[in-house]
C-alpha cells in the first residue's frame, strides 16, 4: 500500500527477535527502512534472522544484543546503530499474580523493560532525530495502557506510564518535524500470550480453551486475536506523510476492547 517510502531510513526495534516486533520490523523492512533488530540474546538464530529479513526485504538488517532491563545498554543500542530515525520502543514481559504473591523482582523486572527502557533510547534518539532533520517514536502499549485486568499490576501501570510518556515526547518535539505515539494492541497471539496461559489457568481455574475464550478473547468483541501484521501496517502508517500532524496520541489496534 505505502511502497518504499521509507528508503534510506533506519529503524530500531526493540525485543524484535519474535512475535510483534518482528512483525514490524517486517512490515518497516517491507516499506524500504533499514531495521536494527534486537533482544537480550546474541544466537546463532538471531543473526541469522537478520540475514533472512534482509534477503526477503531488500534492505540492511542488523541484529544488536542488548538487555533492555539496563537503561545504559538501551542507550548503547541507540549509540551502535548510528541512525536512528524510527525508534520502536516494544521489548516487553509480563507476569501474572495477584498484589500481595506478586514478586518484587518482577514487578521491577516489568518497569524496567516495559517502560524505563523506553524512556533511555528515547533520550539516546532524539538527539539522532533532530540531527536528521526527521523521526518517528512509535511505543507499543497495550489496551493495558488505558485498561487495566486484575492480576497485572506491574504490566498495567508500565503501559500506563509509557502512555504518558508518550504525550510528554510528542510535546517535547512538536514543533519538531518528529512524532510519538502509541500503538495499544489487544491480545495478539505471541510468546508473551501463551506464557500468561498457563498462570491464567491456575489463577482461574480454567482450562486453555476456557482461558483463550472466556478471559482473553472475552475482552475482545472481535473474539478475534489481532495480528502482528496489522501491528506492523499501523507502524508503517504512524511513519508516512498522512501521520504527520497525528502525535501524542495512541491508536487502538483492539478488536474493540476499550469501546466496552
Ligand atoms: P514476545 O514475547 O513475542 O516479544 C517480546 C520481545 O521482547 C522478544 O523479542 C523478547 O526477546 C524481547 N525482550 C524481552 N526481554 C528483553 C530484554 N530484557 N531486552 C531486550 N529484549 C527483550 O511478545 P509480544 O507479544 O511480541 O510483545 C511485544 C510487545 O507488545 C510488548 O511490549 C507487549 O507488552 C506488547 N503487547 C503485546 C500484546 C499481545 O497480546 N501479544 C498485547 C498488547 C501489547
Amino acid at each position: 500500500m505505502f511502497q518504499k517510502f521509507l528508503g534510506g531510513r533506519t529503524a530500531v526495534v526493540t525485543g524484535s527477535n519474535s512475535g510483534i516486533g518482528l512483525g514490524i520490523a517486517h512490515e518497516l523492512a517491507r516499506a524500504g527502512a533499514n531495521i536494527v533488530l534486537n533482544s537480550f540474546t546474541d544466537a546463532p538464530e538471531d543473526h541469522a534472522l537478520a540475514e533472512s529479513l534482509a534477503a526477503e526485504h531488500g534492505v540492511e538488517v542488523r541484529y544488536i544484543q542488548a538487555d533492555m532491563s539496563k537503561g545504559a545498554e538501551c542507550r548503547a543500542l541507540i549509540e551502535k546503530a548510528g541512525a536512528c530515525d524510527i525508534l520502536v520502543n516494544n521489548a516487553g514481559i509480563q507476569h501474572v499474580a495477584p498484589i500481595p504473591d506478586f514478586p518484587a523482582e518482577k514487578w521491577d523486572a516489568i518497569i524496567a523493560i516495559n517502560l524505563s527502557s523506553a524512556f533511555h533510547t528515547t533520550a539516546a534518539a532524539l538527539p539522532m532525530m533532530r540531527k536528521a532533520g526527521w523521526g518517528r517514536v512509535v511505543n507499543i502499549a497495550s489496551a493495558h495502557g488505558l485498561t487495566a485486568s486484575e492480576y497485572k499490576s506491574a504490566y498495567v501501570a508500565a503501559k500506563h506510564g509509557i502512555v504518558g510518556l508518550t504525550k510528554v515526547t510528542a510535546l517535547e518535539t512538536a514543533k519538531e518535524p518528529i512524532t510519538c505515539n502509541a500503538i495499544c494492541p489487544g491480545y495478539v497471539l505471541t510468546p508473551i500470550v501463551e506464557k500468561q496461559i498457563p498462570d491464567q489457568m491456575k489463577t482461574h481455574g480454567m482450562s486453555r480453551e476456557e482461558v483463550i475464550a472466556k478471559v482473553m478473547l472475552q475482552r475482545q468483541p472481535s473474539g478475534q486475536f489481532a495480528t502482528v501484521e496489522q501491528m506492523g501496517g499501523t507502524a508503517v502508517f504512524l511513519c508516512s506523510p498522512s501521520a504527520d500532524q497525528i502525535t501524542g496520541t495512541t491508536i487502538s489496534v483492539d478488536g474493540g476492547w476499550t469501546a466496552l
